[in-house]
């Protein structure tokens, strides 16, 4: 076996989803909505199953979805993109990921990667025969430190990855750090990878940028994005790469070879809800940044403290200072199984160790889930507390 993938566990979701499954726990790990999609999407999907097209679309998407993916784009984030040459539709943002590093890798690169970095990169920046530089962020800001970037950097640095909203932290990269990384991205002949999969759930005062839109970006930057986040529907996988003319060869030549293509039902039905976008995205925000409240209140009237949450579907909470004493792995394995909550711990988006015990809760879910969620997380901190 190759020995990226067999040096592997499961990723930390499936195992925590498989474990909440298993044991019958609130699932507050994996992040996907309690609640199915929009309805009209459903059927609109649900209608071109039964009318057609079920055949191979063309290899980069079916052109109306290219062109309202773009719309949308410059529409919202200024983009100036043009569906012909700048769009591919690919079977979610992960395939989108493994095309980007496959299509712009060769063996002996250096990838720059922020940590807590979501948890595909690096295996796949690795098959691709590259070699990670990581820089660490650290709460409560998550502000890129200058210095650090500074030397991640070598004459071998070809990809700067970046995520945000921030998977798990949730925060919203500022102006300031964007500029930083474009500067260097230039200055460095670099191309930025830019995982924007959550740029539709951003709570205000934080505002989402695109680094595609940053001066002297346009060109080095390929932008990710996801209908399944965007929709609410996670299990859809329907993602989209926007870039420059020449990168958007490029990756075309990749993803022709990894999916080829992506279900043309759901691209209709992606296409459908784009053209309809701002009512639904400004309703799906205003629901989960309610959700984010509730939960935040909760967890702090329980005497947990809660990091603030910009963005995505997660919050996350400091354990030390919520009087656990555990690391993140033992308290999130142990409260699945003794106290029958499931969530993540931050250690997964690390390749080594991190300085805080910080576990990510989804709050994508009905307000008796999560008020259940607190009372069994309340649980698991007794046994593991201070008194523990
Ligand atoms: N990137 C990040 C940061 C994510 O959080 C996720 C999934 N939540 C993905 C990529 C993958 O998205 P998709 O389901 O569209 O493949
Ligand atoms: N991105 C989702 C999360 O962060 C999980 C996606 C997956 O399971 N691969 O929870």
């Amino acid at each position: 076996m190759n020995p990226v993938f067999s040096g592997l566990g499961e990723t930390v979701f499936d195992v925590m989803s498989g474990l909440a499954r298993e044991t019958g726990a609130i699932n507050l790990g994996q992040g996907f909505p309690e609640w199915d999609g929009p309805e009209d999407l459903r059927a609109r999907a649900a209608q071109a199953v039964m009318e057609g097209p079920n055949q191979y679309p063309p290899m980069r998407g079916l052109p109306e979805l290219r062109s309202a993916i773009a719309d949308h784009y410059n529409t919202t984030q200024s983009l100036d993109l043009d569906w012909r040459r700048n769009i591919t539709v690919t079977s979610g943002a992960t395939e989108a990921l493994a095309a980007a590093l496959l299509a712009v890798l060769s063996p002996g690169d250096e990838v720059i990667l922020f940590e807590p970095a979501y948890d595909s990169y690096l295996p796949m920046l690795r098959r691709a025969g590259a070699e990670a530089r990581f820089v660490r962020l650290r709460p409560p800001s998550w502000k890129v430190d200058t210095q650090r970037l500074l030397d991640a950097f070598s004459s071998k640095t070809r990809v700067v990855i970046i995520n945000t909203p921030l998977n798990p932290s949730a925060s919203v990269m500022d102006e300031e750090d964007l500029s930083l990384i474009a500067r260097l991205c230039i200055e460095n002949d670099c191309i930025c990878i830019s995982d924007e999969v959550w740029e539709e759930c951003v709570f205000g005062p934080a505002v989402h940028r695109s680094m595609m839109g940053m001066p002297g970006m346009r060109d080095r930057t390929i932008k990710i994005g996801s209908a399944g986040k965007m929709f609410s529907m996670t299990g859809w996988k329907v993602g989209f790469a926007c870039a420059g003319p020449e990168l958007t060869e490029a990756f075309a030549r990749a993803h022709q070879f990894l999916t080829f293509t992506t279900p043309p039902m759901l691209q209709t039905a992606v296409a459908f809800g784009l053209q309809t976008a701002a009512d639904r995205l400004s309703a799906m925000r205003g629901r989960l940044q309610g959700l984010r409240d509730t939960l935040t209140r909760r967890l702090s009237e329980e005497g947990f403290h809660v990091l603030p949450a910009a963005g995505t579907y997660f919050l996350s909470v400091d354990l030390a200072r919520s009087g656990v004493r555990a690391s993140c792995a033992e308290f999130a394995f142990r409260a699945v199984k003794e106290a029958g909550v499931a969530t993540i711990p931050f250690s997964a988006f690390y390749a080594s160790p991190p300085e805080d015990a910080l576990v990510r809760l989804c709050f994508a879910k009905s307000e008796q889930t999560l008020e259940e969620g607190v009372r069994r997380l309340a649980i698991a901190r007794n046994l593991m507390g201070t008194s523990g």
